[in-house]
Order: structure tokens, then C-alpha cells, then sequence
């Protein structure tokens, strides 16, 4: 339709329409569109049926109908602006666009919104004087969809607007940008300076993205897609509210075409403050995990032996007898160390020479046993390992001690003042019976331990009735 207005308005063709033969008579006829042509005094010297529907009267009446009086009375200053702007355009070139609605005055009683075309053609008559012509399309069914379109923009939880390469507001399509945006007029209003305003830290983003919309105005579509990373940067903008937590907008933006070339933009806004709120707690929640992670690796390792401490050992060891119990391990052992005559390693070469014995001893420890075992500093100089056993292959809780006794009897640990001091340790070694607890099992353990230490040092104590 707007193809065959185009070709009828132009002059070419508006002119061949002036020599008023029989078949250009029929084309105006039947395009569905109204066309009229007015003389100088705005009245119609030439109309089509469309026109003669409209205002429900014949062709001979319709002619010399004086064409303002089909407006409201504030409509006819705005036809008679543009009127007037076509009449002074000396250049015969203005192509004058406008949207108005016709009726809704004694002549035509419903008003329809019409978009208008208005030329001027390059005729002056003697009886009409400077004559112009209009083409008018129905806007009313457009107008609907129009209204539909706005109801529906307006109750989405989404702003649309449009804005102008220079990021100035033109067009508010949904009510849920000012609320978004926390501002009552928009129109007119720089959008960048409004994110600006509530995100002052976000300088550098926000320029670089009004700026990539500014220079990609007059750039076909396509190249969009070469700013989108810039826009992207955009994810979270603050929008300060008053409330406590502020409003988090994501704004994107669409490119709007006139012949494919960008000319404006879309922007659509998105509340993002509950998904970011979320964000923000589980960084929170990550960070205090690490925290506590931290804290706990802190509070269960010990720094001098490099063994799990007290803490650790309550859960972990209760774990594994509870597992033996359900008749998961081949064997659970536990084992205790006491180092013999510490005191007097203390006493004869310094605390500082006790703490290296230590952690020599934690070392020989963590070299003697596998990652399940699990081993403990117990106390000063005491160690508590539990040793599970889960096939036969595996050596038991008595063999493993027993190494790590011969180990530290055998090694030459050499002190801070350079001198080297031979260390020996007493053992007891406790099996896991069936209603054993952890307490229990300690307090045999240390018995055993006892009577290692009873029996001359540097030796095991095992429990004889193992596998009971
Ligand atoms: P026994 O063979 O009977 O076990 O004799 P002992 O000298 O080892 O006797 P006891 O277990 O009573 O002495 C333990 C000593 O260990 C007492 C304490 O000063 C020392 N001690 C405890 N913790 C530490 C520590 O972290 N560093 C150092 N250097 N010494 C410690
Ligand atoms: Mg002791
Ligand atoms: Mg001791």
C-alpha cells in the first residue's frame, strides 16, 4: 500500500494526475488510501472514493468541501501549520509527515487517527492558486495494536524506552521506567546521566558504552554486534532509592533501523536486584566458608608436629569406629606414643630442642602411615594414632607402631645448637572391639602405654586379645 502512495505522491506522477485522463481517474480511485488535492483556500478540487467514504457523501458534494472544517478545531492550527510550512517552501521539496487525527466535528463524528502525507505539486492555477495534495492512511487499526502494545509494555516488569544516539530519552514505553530509574520525567532526560548520577564509580563503563551507541549511529545493523561487548560490561547499575538495599538495573540496548541503518536505540531495563542480592550472599557466604575453612584447617592442624590436633581427632576418630562397628574395616587400632624422658631433653638442651624433637618425631610419624590413618598430637609430647585396617594385605596397628618406634630409636635428630640427641618412644597399641567407645579405647590405649613405659621404655604394648 505505502509503495503505490509512494509512487502516486510523487511529482511525476501527481503531475500526469493534473492532466486528469480517464485511467489515472481510476487509479485514484481505487487506492485504498485517502487522497484529495486542495486549492489555495484548503478546499478539495480533487478526491477519491476513499475520501467520499470518509466523509459519507457523493463525489459531486465532496468537492469544494473545505478540508479543515473535517478537524477538531485544535487539530485544524496544527494542519494549518504544516500547511503553511508547505506553502513557504519555495524549493517544492518538502514532504511533510504528520499524524492527525480527522473528525470528531459535526461533519465526521468518529475521530480516526490518520498518518498524513502532504506535498506540494508543482502547479499554480489561475482559479486555484498554489495546490497541494494529501494522502492520508488509516492509522486506527495500527492504533490499536498501538494501544495493546502500550498496555502490555506498561505491565511488564521491564523498562523500554527509546533513546537517541546521544542517549536522550525520546520515548517511554512502559510506566516501569520511572519507577526503575526512580525518576518522574524522562522525555528528554540523558539516560547516561542518570546512571551516571547513581553510579559514579562506573564512570569509565558507562562512557565507553554511550559512546560506542553514539558512534555506531549511520552504521548498518550488523555492526552492532562490534559494541556489544563494551554495552555488556553494563550488568549491575545501582539505582540509589532510598530503600535500604538501592534498586540493581541491567540495561540492554537494541538498535532501531530506518533502512537498515541504526538510527536509534532500544533500551531495555531489567530489575536484576533480587538475582543480584542472591549473588551477593553467596560471595558472602563463600568468603565466610573460606573463612571458616581457614579457622578450622588452623584450629585442627597442629604448627609444631604438622599432625591433626584434638579437635580434629574427636569427630574423625568416632567416625572410624563407628565404621568398624558397622563391620566396614578388617581392624581399627589405636596407638599412643609418650616420648621417653622428655623432660630431660627439655632440661639438658633447652625447650627449643624439645619443640625440634617434636617435630622430628611428627615427621617420622607422617612418613610411617597412609593417608586413611589418621594422627594426632594428643598432648605435649604424646600421640594418639588410629590405624584402620581394611584388607589383609594391610599392615596393622602393632607393625606400624613398632616401625615408627625402631624409626625414631634409630635416627640422629639434630638440634638447634647443632648438637644431634637420640630419642626414644613407649608405646600402647588398643584393638577396636565391638562396643568399644573412644574414650574407652584411649583410656586402654594409655594403659598399654603404661606398662610399655612400666617395662623399661622404648618399646610397644600391644593388646593381646586382638580380633576379640
Ligand atoms: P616419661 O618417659 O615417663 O614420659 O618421662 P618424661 O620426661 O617424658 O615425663 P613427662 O611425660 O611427665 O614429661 C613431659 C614433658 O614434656 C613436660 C613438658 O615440659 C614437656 N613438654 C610438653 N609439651 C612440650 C612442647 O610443646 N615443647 C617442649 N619443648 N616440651 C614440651
Ligand atoms: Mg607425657
Ligand atoms: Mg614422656
Amino acid at each position: 500500500m505505502s509503495s503505490i502512495n509512494e509512487l502516486l505522491a510523487s511529482h511525476r506522477v501527481l503531475s500526469m494526475l493534473e492532466s486528469a485522463c480517464e485511467y489515472n481517474e481510476q487509479i485514484l480511485d481505487n487506492i485504498p488510501s485517502v487522497f484529495v488535492v486542495l486549492n489555495q483556500h484548503n478546499r478539495v478540487i480533487r478526491a477519491n472514493n476513499a475520501f467520499c467514504e470518509l466523509v459519507g457523501r457523493s463525489m459531486e458534494d465532496a468537492l469544494h468541501q473545505d478540508f479543515v472544517s473535517l478537524f477538531t478545531s485544535e487539530n485544524r492550527e496544527i494542519l494549518l501549520h504544516h500547511f503553511k510550512h508547505l506553502r513557504g517552501d519555495k524549493h517544492h521539496n518538502a514532504n511533510i509527515r504528520f499524524k492527525l487525527e480527522i473528525g470528531g466535528t459535526d461533519e465526521i463524528q468518529t475521530a480516526k487517527p490518520f498518518f498524513w502525507r502532504l506535498f506540494q505539486i508543482e502547479h499554480t492555477s489561475k482559479s486555484e492558486g498554489q495546490v497541494i495534495s494529501l494522502v492520508g492512511d488509516d492509522l486506527s487499526s495500527l492504533y490499536q495494536s498501538e494501544l495493546k502494545l502500550t498496555s502490555i509494555f506498561g505491565s511488564i516488569p521491564l523498562g523500554l524506552m527509546v533513546v537517541d544516539s546521544q542517549g536522550t530519552v525520546q520515548e517511554v514505553l512502559s510506566e516501569y521506567c520511572h519507577v526503575l530509574l526512580n525518576e518522574h520525567g524522562l522525555i528528554g532526560a540523558s539516560l547516561s546521566d542518570i546512571l551516571l548520577k547513581h553510579n559514579p564509580d562506573m564512570h569509565t563503563e558507562l562512557n565507553d558504552a554511550f559512546g560506542v551507541l553514539r558512534d555506531l549511529e549511520g552504521h548498518f545493523t550488523s555492526e552492532f554486534a562490534t559494541g556489544e561487548g563494551t554495552m555488556s560490561r553494563l550488568q549491575q547499575l545501582q539505582i540509589e532509592d532510598g530503600s535500604h538495599t538501592g534498586k540493581w538495573i541491567k540495561p540492554r540496548f537494541q538498535p532501531i533501523a530506518k533502512n537498515n541503518v541504526i538510527d536509534r536505540y532500544m533500551v531495555i531495563l531489567e530489575d536484576v536486584t533480587t538475582s543480584y542480592l542472591a549473588q551477593r550472599q553467596i560471595e558472602r557466604a563463600n568468603i565466610l566458608g573460606k573463612q571458616a575453612q581457614a579457622l578450622y584447617e588452623c584450629a585442627i592442624r597442629d604448627p609444631l608436629s604438622g599432625l591433626y590436633t584434638r579437635l580434629f581427632m574427636n569427630d574423625s576418630i568416632s567416625r572410624l569406629i563407628a565404621s568398624a562397628k558397622r563391620g566396614n574395616l578388617l581392624e581399627l587400632s589405636i596407638v599412643m606414643f609418650d616420648l621417653d624422658n622428655f623432660k630431660s631433653i627439655n632440661d639438658t638442651y633447652g625447650h627449643d630442642a624439645g619443640d625440634q624433637v617434636i617435630r622430628e618425631f611428627g615427621r617420622i610419624i607422617r612418613t610411617c602411615t597412609r593417608d586413611t590413618d589418621i594422627s594426632v598430637r594428643y598432648g605435649g609430647e604424646e600421640f594418639v594414632l588410629a590405624l584402620p585396617c581394611n584388607d589383609s594385605d594391610e599392615q596393622g596397628g602393632a607393625i606400624v607402631a613398632e616401625r615408627i618406634r625402631a624409626k625414631l630409636a634409630d635416627t640422629l635428630i639434630k638440634l638447634p645448637n647443632g648438637k644431634t640427641v637420640r630419642v626414644t618412644t613407649s608405646c600402647g597399641v588398643a584393638y577396636c572391639h565391638a562396643n568399644d567407645t573412644l574414650e574407652g579405647l584411649l583410656q586402654r590405649a594409655d594403659q598399654y602405654l603404661y606398662t610399655a613405659k612400666h617395662n623399661g621404655k622404648n618399646r610397644l604394648q600391644v593388646e593381646s586379645n586382638e580380633g576379640e
